[in-house]
């Protein structure tokens, strides 16, 4: 029995996360659920689950949903909540399933627990890749990656030896404006980027996906998890995602690993690892995909994605300042408070203006996050 707590219980991921320990019950307790402000959903699965913590993003939540809270239950709110429910308790396996670098303190805060965690906050690697990783090894934790093109790498990598790695390639659909050229973005709207070909995801990572950023922070994810040079790290085109990613070996051989697109398979190969269950996933039969095509990647046409590798080469602070940025403007494209290219040129304005810091503190990314923050509003 391996008891869970999942931070972000009800976004995309933290509910694909409870259906998977929901079809193996005698396998999976949860322990702890960290939402943000759907109290609805997080009483439903409070309910179902009967977790022994839970938290939310605020004082005033917290107070509206204590009366309806099962006896017995901890509740628990704001960034301190979620530390609570990262590090108290007594999980032994955190999921990381927040939006955006609010998962960074209790991230390190699980890993200073010595709990393994199921890596889907991808933001915390790129705000601060250097201390949650140095941390998991100081501590002997495992960050198991539920980001479905790492997944694909960690088990192509399997036994394999580092010396023997030539390159990675992690695949993109091309999110969904793929078919349009720069002149068409002028003009589309929150609804046209929010429909995602390929993946139902939570609208920030689908903004994202649409402006390649996405790719660009899995870059950097993959330099923090899989310990590799930006130059060993490529990316290409593939609008089927059916190939999650793939790795190149010196003697010339690539192993890629393959699947429908379903978020369920590599969410429950984090938490099962290093064995594999049965899934419910709808199987992949090649003979019915007909072909598989890629493309290479055409950095003019995504602007964003060649300023996220730059600042994963210059390392520090800049991918802080980059992801603080990202953060800002495609909130407010959500808000319909700015057109869908400006969040580039957003990115390119923060950068221009950041002088990046080496092996920063965690409060000196805390200020350069707060930073980029306020000038990426002010635009
Ligand atoms: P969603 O927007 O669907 O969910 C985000 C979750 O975080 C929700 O439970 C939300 O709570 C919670 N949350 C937001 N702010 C706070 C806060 N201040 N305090 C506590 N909880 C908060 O996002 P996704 O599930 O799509 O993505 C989550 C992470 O996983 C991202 O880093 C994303 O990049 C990554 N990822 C997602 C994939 C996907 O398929 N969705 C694939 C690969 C990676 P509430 O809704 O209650 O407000
Ligand atoms: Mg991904």
């Amino acid at each position: 029995m391996k008891k869970i707590s999942i931070l972000g219980s009800t976004g995309s991921i933290g509910t694909q996360t409870l259906d998977v320990a929901a079809m193996h019950p005698d396998s999976f307790e949860i322990d702890g659920l960290a939402a943000g402000s759907n109290t609805a959903l997080l009483l439903e699965q409070v309910r179902r689950f009967r977790p022994r913590r839970v938290s939310v993003a605020s004082k005033e939540l917290a107070d509206d949903i204590r009366p309806q809270l099962p006896a017995g239950v901890e509740l628990f709110s704001g960034d301190e909540g979620l530390v609570q429910i990262a590090a108290g308790g007594d999980a032994d396996y955190v999921v990381t399933a927040v939006m955006g670098s609010v998962g960074l303190r209790s991230t390190l805060a699980a890993i200073e627990a010595g709990r393994d965690i199921g890596l889907a906050n991808k933001e915390t690697l790129v705000t601060a890749g250097h201390l949650v990783t140095e941390l998991a090894r100081c501590k002997g934790v495992n960050l198991l990656p539920i980001d479905s093109e790492h997944s694909a790498i960690f088990q192509c990598l399997n036994g394999e030896r580092a010396q023997d790695i030539a390159s990675i390639t992690l695949t993109a659909s091309g999110g969904s404006f793929r078919d349009l050229t720069r002149e068409q973005l002028r003009n589309v709207t929150v609804e046209d980027a929010l429909r995602h070909p390929n993946w139902a995801m939570g609208a920030k990572i689908t903004i994202d996906s649409a402006t390649m950023v996405n790719k660009g922070l899995e870059v950097i994810e993959a330099h923090w998890l899989f310990g590799l040079p930006y130059e060993q790290i490529g990316v290409v085109l593939h609008p089927e995602s059916i190939i999650h990613s793939f790795v190149e070996f010196r003697d010339s051989s690539i192993i890629a690993q393959l699947g429908n697109p379903d978020m369920r398979v590599p969410i429950q190969y984090a938490l099962t690892y290093p064995q594999r269950w049965h899934s419910p996933a709808q199987r992949l039969s090649l003979a019915q995909a007909g072909q598989l095509t890629f493309r290479e990647m055409d950095f003019a046409r995504y602007p964003a994605l060649r300023l996220a590798i730059e600042c994963g080469k210059i390392g520090g602070t800049a991918t802080t300042a980059f992801n603080a940025a990202n953060e800002v403007a495609v909130a407010r494209f959500l808000r319909r408070d700015i057109p869908f290219v400006r969040i580039e040129e957003i990115l390119e304005e923060v950068l221009e203006r950041h002088t990046a810091e080496s092996h920063p503190s965690l409060e000196q990314i805390e200020d350069c996050d707060r930073a980029a923050r306020t000038l990426a509003h002010s635009l």
